[in-house]
């Protein structure tokens, strides 16, 4: 399935749904953005209004090039975190 980033606004990132639909795997196209992982939480918060998606970007750039993958998800003091997952 091809979505829009959640990120960075780019088309055709390309999205598998994992742990029983509540994370999404996003490849996005662009190469100043890349792979992450995020919640259908973390999905609504950035589409209300979330943090600088820009900062994110950074993040998952910098992740990406040490062979991580972002998780983007809504920690338990419902604000937006972000971790640094091992690639696969
Ligand atoms: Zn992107």
């Amino acid at each position: 399935m091809d979505v829009s980033c959640f990120l960075c606004g780019a088309p055709g990132a390309s999205s598998a749904i994992a742990d029983h639909g509540n994370r999404c795997n996003i490849a996005c196209s662009s190469a100043r953005c890349g792979k992450y992982a995020i919640t259908s939480g973390a999905i609504s918060r950035l589409e209300s209004g979330g943090p600088e998606k820009s900062v994110l970007v950074e993040m998952v750039r910098r992740a990406n090039l040490h062979s991580k993958v972002l998780e983007i998800f809504v920690a338990g003091d419902g604000l937006l975190q972000a971790t640094e997952l091992p690639r696969g």
